[in-house]
């Protein structure tokens, strides 16, 4: 086991487990599956958001382990995100709160920024995603997203969540913020998988002491057909990491977070199915030599999975890509 991967240092000192539990589709009952087996697999990062409307199943998990004694509280690092219905500063506590009763904790260990265009509140916490008579979401047209982390920070400072973050903000977005925060950022979570490998955001986040955290990492391969186009390619598929993988008799995936890993990024690869759950953190045990490295990074083809998530805005200010 190659103890130096298994967790990642933030910036305000805190450790993050390196490989945590994705929850993005996953429906109550399968998630209440997931996170047990998850958690009997040792995984203790698991990952949320208000949108994803499992927090509550997830809570039901967690209160069962922590009152049994399986896990402490202090061993899980839990992250939920910030909705954009909720991004106007004033309902940011609210929203949290909101978050936490579901999760019946008392404070989170990260806290996102799930997006940085908000969305019009019309009162309905259940409406996460306003739509247009066109049939577009909803943007606001107030836009403060200096605001909106303001707020973010006074959660920190009422002890509700230990760190927050962002997740799906541009380079300028990420330095906007840290020129005027408090608390900076801790992670910036966005696509980041072989075919789409943010180097350059990589690189900008870290000089200002961002980590990454990688969604889709292993090319998300359930995301709805509505985000896929035609002949798209299939991370899992790529020739060169099925021939890493059969080196090391491994699987595709393995070799596809272990990429990811080496980066020093943070993964939470999603999965519904408990043998996958228990195969996918099995990660530690080999690694890949910089010539493999060099290899995966000098793959030609190149897929955002989720361009359709920028082009949702077409001329919003804070539109990320
Ligand atoms: P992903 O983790 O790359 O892929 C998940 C898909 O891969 C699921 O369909 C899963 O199927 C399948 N899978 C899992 N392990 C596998 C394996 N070993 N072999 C083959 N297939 C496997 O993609 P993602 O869910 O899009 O992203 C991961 C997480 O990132 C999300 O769940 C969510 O927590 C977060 N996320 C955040 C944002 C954001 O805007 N911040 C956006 C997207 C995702 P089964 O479940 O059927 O096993």
């Amino acid at each position: 086991m190659d103890d130096s991967l298994t967790s990642v240092k933030l910036s305000n000192g805190l450790q993050v487990p390196a490989l945590g539990l994705g929850t993005w589709q996953s429906p109550k009952e399968e998630v209440k599956t997931a996170v047990r087996a998850a958690l009997d697999a040792g995984y203790r990062h698991i990952d949320t958001a208000y949108n994803y409307m499992n927090e509550d199943a997830i809570g039901e998990v967690l209160q069962e382990y922590i009152k049994s004694g399986k896990v402490k509280r202090e061993e899980l690092f839990i992250v939920t995100k910030l909705p954009m219905i909720h991004m106007e500063p004033k309902l940011v506590k609210r929203s949290i709160e909101m978050s936490l009763k579901k999760l019946q904790l008392s404070y989170l260990d990260l806290y996102l920024v799930h997006f940085p265009v908000p969305l019009v509140y019309e009162g309905d916490d259940e409406k996460v995603f306003p739509v247009t008579e066109a049939g577009g979401w909803k943007a606001a047209e107030k836009t403060d997203l200096l605001g909106t982390w303001k707020a973010m920070e006074e959660l920190i400072d009422l002890g509700l969540t230990k760190s927050i973050g962002v997740s799906n903000f541009s380079i300028s977005q990420i330095e906007r913020i840290c020129k005027i925060a408090k608390h900076k950022p801790v992670t910036n979570q966005v696509e980041c998988h072989v075919y789409w490998p943010q180097k350059e955001l990589f690189d900008a986040c870290k000089k200002q002491g961002v980590t990454i955290t990688a969604y889709a990492p292993i090319g998300s391969p359930g995301r709805p057909e509505r985000l896929k186009g035609k002949d798209e390619p299939v991370a899992l598929e790529d020739p060169v990491i099925t021939k890493i993988a059969k080196k090391y008799k491994k699987s595709p995936a393995h070799v596809l977070l272990r990429n990811l890993l080496q980066r020093g990024i943070i993964v939470i690869p999603k999965s519904v199915t408990p043998d996958r759950i228990r195969s996918n953190i099995q990660v530690f045990d080999f690694s890949l030599t910089k010539g493999e490295m060099d290899e995966i990074a000098s793959i030609k083809t190149k897929r955002r999975y989720f361009d359709m998530m920028g082009a949702m805005f077409p001329n919003h200010p804070e539109r990320p890509w």
